[in-house]
């Protein structure tokens, strides 16, 4: 689950030039230093700074806008900030000034989910660092590289650039150096290293204490708050939530404020307080849609679907599962947003850490719906014991309990794995359509399919790597037939599609389709990268096939032909490769005596 640690991204040093005696750089020096800790203060200098915006110099409006927009960001106001980033930048200000920009640019990016333009400028601006001689700026910009980084799942880049971060602040620069202790314990806690995060963020916590750092000590109680939520010590993320809630009010930061309120409630059901719970979740509720606000939203009406269901409002309890479901859709479209933003920034190569991050989220969007089945067959009964006795009622029961023998005998039928027929069911469907076809004197085909060097993948990769190929071949192959077509799985990585009333022509040409589209399977979304394809074969029914088998030898035969000639290809039956084959296996009968 990721973590906001957004506003993160606004603190960290911002370099004080060595004061002049105007007093118009002092206090843009003081409004850079208030910002970390006091944004009023800040506001006020920043107003008393734009009311003699005449005697401004041109570096000093630059940045004088640029801790503007600071506090607009500080209000969820990004896209404002950004206009003003840009007037900054337009200004031509010097190279610190400018790395400032594009880092304070970035963070309002990441909070629009716009990742491509994130990583643009991040990699634009590590170039710039790596020149900068200042050790300062080099710390600060490190330090947002790592949480920029955090922000995007790439926790390898993440460390790298925390650790780079550490080293040059360790002596002379404890702020930025406990930034860095925060981010990498962050780090720890996204990838649920939770003993390692706490430890981390005990330190970070302390060290922000004794050295009269607020905020980052509210950020490292916050997550200390998420490592005792996620291991169900509810009394000490209270004990932690309630002062963070305080202290981020009156530093007035809404977006963080709106976090702890999505974690109290998560923390109030825990403790089984359901009218805490429900006043921190249906505040967290009326947030608008907007992208930040996801992630508090999802949280929060789970919360509200257990505790409406915990208290026999089924209705309630699914409509909030609904809606949860929902949220947790678009935090899967972010992750794929912030998949494809790097493949387009080709930003360093973590792209497996990615995918399989990728992966876990399809795996939980997929628990969810499970939990939506569940909790929609729980309505139904519920419907049912409390109207019994209505006729109507009974009926509804009656069909939805028939609609459950259904499915239970359809799931019977289905291959666990991929979801297609299992043999037997295929076999028997596909036998009693072949009958049908023959009485109205029709064609019917048969294509056959064998994964190709399928063992190799299990043996390189692994069989839940096998799986993926397994189910993502299925999910191409399935919309390249119709809806009569019977699509089984006769055993291991072979397949049949039978389809009624298909030509030979039209049979070969669905085949060519499916064999270009599994070729086609981007596999490093499993995490690895390999080469996935099928080999095919084809045959259509003769005037003497009584039943489906001898349709099924041939285009067995016709498999086994592709395979040798190379594999991934489709081969029709002809009476040639008969006569080749059984050549072959006379040949073979042959050398074995
Ligand atoms: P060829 O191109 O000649 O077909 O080579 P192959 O490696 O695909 O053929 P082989 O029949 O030797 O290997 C099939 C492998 O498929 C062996 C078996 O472990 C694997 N397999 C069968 N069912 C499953 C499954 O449900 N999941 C996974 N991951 N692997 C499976
Ligand atoms: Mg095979
Ligand atoms: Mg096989």
């Amino acid at each position: 689950m990721p973590i906001i640690l957004f506003v993160l991204l606004l603190l960290s040093i911002s370099p004080i030039a060595a004061a002049k005696e105007e007093s118009n750089e002092v206090k843009l020096n003081r409004i850079s230093q208030f910002l970390s800790n006091s944004p009023q203060q800040s506001e006020s200098l920043i107003n008393e700074l734009l009311d003699d915006w005449q005697t401004l110099e041109r570096e000093e409006r630059a940045k004088l806008m640029m801790y503007q927009s600071v506090l607009h960001t500080y209000n969820g106001e990004y896209e404002a900030a950004i206009v003003l980033l840009k007037k900054s930048e337009s200004l031509k200000p010097d190279e610190v000034t400018q790395i400032l920009i594009y880092q304070y640019l970035a963070t309002n990016y990441i909070a629009l989910k716009q990742y491509p333009k994130v990583l643009d400028l991040m990699t634009a601006n590590l170039e710039r660092i790596e020149n900068v001689l200042d050790i300062e700026i080099k710390i600060g910009a490190y330090i947002r590289l790592s949480n920029l980084s955090l922000e995007l799942y790439a926790y390898e880049e993440q460390r790298e650039f925390a650790l780079k971060a550490m080293e040059l602040s360790q002596n002379n620069y404890a702020q930025e150096y406990c930034i860095a202790m925060l981010l990498s314990a962050y780090a720890d806690l996204s990838e649920a290293k939770y003993s390692r995060a706490k430890k981390g963020l005990l330190a970070s916590r302390i060290f922000a204490d004794s050295n009269q750092m607020p905020l980052i000590s509210l950020m490292s109680q916050k997550g200390l708050a998420s490592v005792a939520i996620n291991t169900e010590d509810y009394q000490s993320a209270k004990k932690l939530l309630e002062p963070v809630l305080k202290g981020y009010q009156e530093f007035n930061f809404q977006t963080e404020i709106n976090h702890v309120n999505a974690l109290l409630s998560q923390t109030y059901f825990g403790l089984g307080d359901y009218v805490q719970a429900e006043l921190f979740a249906t505040k967290t509720m009326k947030l608008n849609d907007e992208p930040n606000h996801i992630q508090n939203k999802s949280i929060a009406s789970k919360v509200l679907s257990q505790l409406y269901r915990d208290s026999n409002q089924f209705k309630l309890a699914y409509e909030y599962l609904g809606l949860h479901q929902q949220y947790e859709n678009q935090l899967l479209d972010d992750t794929k947003a912030k998949a494809n933003a790097y493949q387009l920034a080709k930003f360093k190569h973590q792209e497996q850490a990615r995918e399989i991050a990728l992966l876990n989220q399809e795996r939980q969007l997929m628990e969810t719906q499970k939990e939506l089945d569940q909790s929609a067959q729980t309505n139904n009964v519920m419907i049912v014991t409390m109207l019994v006795g209505s006729i109507f009622f009974l009926s509804l029961f009656l069909f939805s309990s028939h609609r459950q023998k259904l499915r239970y005998r359809k799931l019977a039928l289905i291959d666990r794995l991929t979801g297609v027929y299992n043999r037997g069911a295929g076999q028997d469907f596909a036998e009693n359509e072949f009958v049908q076809t023959c009485l109205r004197e029709a064609h019917f085909s048969v294509v056959l399919f064998d994964l190709d060097h399928f063992k190799k993948i299990n043996d390189s990769f692994g069989h839940a790597t096998g799986d993926w190929a397994l189910k993502h071949v299925i999910s191409v192959v399935k919309p390249l037939i119709r809806d009569g077509d019977i699509f089984t799985r006769m055993g291991g990585e072979e397949f049949a599609l039978f389809l009624p009333y298909s030509n030979e022509e039209a049979a070969i040409e669905i085949a060519e389709r499916c064999q270009k589209a599994i070729a086609a399977i981007e596999t490093k979304y499993s995490g690895h990268q390999f080469s996935l394809s099928a080999s095919f074969g084809v045959s259509s029914n003769m005037v003497d096939d009584l039943s489906l088998d001898p349709i099924l030898k041939r285009a067995d035969i016709a498999l086994y032909v592709s395979k040798n000639a190379g594999r991934n290809q489709v081969t029709r039956y002809s009476k040639e490769l008969k006569e080749k084959d059984q050549n072959q296996n006379e040949t073979i009968q042959l050398g074995l005596s």
